[in-house]
């Protein structure tokens, strides 16, 4: 059976030209970057060039970036980073209610520590209010932190007026910009952001690398107390090989990710209008239209959204969903319960990711097969019994 994969939020598939990138750093060029002779400085080259990559992406400039191990890597080095080198200044922290758990358990741990954390609300749509994030800001307010899109809604936050709000006031801002960092173009400038995260696997590099945007003058504690890698901001022996696939990743994104960005939200607009069509009391989640271009996600009453997950699995189909008993919690996602749904509704949420390779067949594919495995589970459902 051939997969159907269209879960490109949770992690994408490695660009054929990222593994070639990434190969000689195993094998032939595996000189430590910190050595001195020509052989490591080979590897300390690949890791510039591919800081060069990265920066011309998000408009930044080289130096202003430090590798990670990832988007929770990015993440918890920019939220503990600046609260522990502000901590005479003040002890509040500003983020939303839907952020990735790197974000909200880094805020938490924080929250044990004697910092203070308000965890902003969100609209039906996912969206936050600028207005307020201005109304939450004390004297004692050291950070904003509000992700750039929702990795399960897709809906994009209004950035740019958070941005201008926190410069005004003077506090750092950071951004998890993992999800539209190579899906749609991302300007840390016109932002107005301080720091800002990315990972790897998410625009078709390799897993265990990204990197955190620090613009020039933002103070932060060193993630890793070590040698004097990444400028002493984060120690540790360079993941070469990884650095290089993400550089190889920033430049083939910045060449594709507008033409990909109109072409997936073509796909997207096509996906959600079938689903509506052919399924009854079925619902986007998230806004129409500021939305990530690759996100499909649907509420489909009177059925659970892992039924359907594994229903689809067993087609090939790869999917996610935000309902229990996804994860090891059976609380459904805290991103659909901040968004106001009742706990019957959310367990109904499927996730569909689109990418790179999603065809048009695929997208049929799935439309042809959703409605019957729905239709069924109905057939079936105790839910629908009483309620229809
Ligand atoms: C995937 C993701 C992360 C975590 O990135 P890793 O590289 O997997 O650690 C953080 N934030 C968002 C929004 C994500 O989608």
């Amino acid at each position: 059976m051939k997969r159907i994969y269209l879960d490109y939020a949770a992690t994408t598939p490695t660009h054929p030209e990222v593994v070639k990138a990434m190969l000689p750093y195993f094998t032939d060029a595996f000189g430590n970057p910190s050595s001195l002779y020509s052989y490591g400085q080979e590897s300390k080259g690949a890791i510039e060039k591919a800081r060069v990559e990265v920066a011309k992406l998000i408009g930044a400039r080289d130096e202003e970036i430090v590798f990670t191990s990832g988007g929770t890597g990015a993440d918890n080095f920019a939220i503990k980073g600046v609260a522990f080198a502000n901590e005479n200044k003040g002890n509040h922290l500003i983020t939303s209610s839907i952020e990735h758990y790197a974000v909200i358990e880094a805020s938490k741990f924080l929250g044990k520590k004697g910092f203070k954390v308000t965890y902003l609300p969100v609209d039906e749509y996912g969206l936050v209010d600028p207005g307020d994030v201005k109304k939450a800001i004390t004297n004692k307010t050291i950070l904003i932190s509000v992700m750039h899109a929702n990795n399960e809604m897709g809906t994009i936050e209004p950035i740019a007026e958070i941005g201008k709000i926190a410069s005004e006031e003077g506090i750092p801002f950071h951004v998890d910009a993992v999800q539209t960092v190579g899906h749609i173009p991302v300007d840390v400038n016109g932002l107005e952001v301080n720091l800002l995260s990315m990972s790897g696997h998410k625009l078709y590099g390799p897993k265990g690398v990204g990197a955190l945007y620090i613009r020039k003058g933002t103070k932060l504690v060193p993630f890793m107390h070590g040698g004097d890698q990444e400028r002493s901001r984060r120690a540790g022996t360079e993941n070469v090989p990884g650095i290089v696939g993400f550089g190889k990743a920033a430049e083939i994104a910045q060449q594709e990710v507008d033409k990909e960005a109109e072409h997936l939200s073509y796909l997207r607009d096509k996906f959600i209008k079938g689903i509506l069509r052919q399924i009854d009391h079925a619902h986007l989640n998230g806004h129409p239209s500021r939305r990530l271009p690759n996100n499909v996600n649907v509420s489909v009453d009177f059925v659970e959204g892992e039924s359907m997950l594994l229903n689809l699995d067993l087609e090939g189909i790869c999917t996610s969903t935000g309902s229990a008993c996804s994860s090891s919690s059976l609380e459904p996602s805290h991103v659909l319960l901040a968004m106001g749904f009742s706990h019957e509704k959310a367990h109904g949420s499927l996730r569909l990711t689109l990418g790179k390779w999603t065809t048009d067949q695929e997208i049929e594919r799935v439309l042809e097969v959703l409605p019957k495995i729905v239709a069924n589970l109905r057939s079936m459902s105790p839910l629908l019994k009483s309620n229809i």
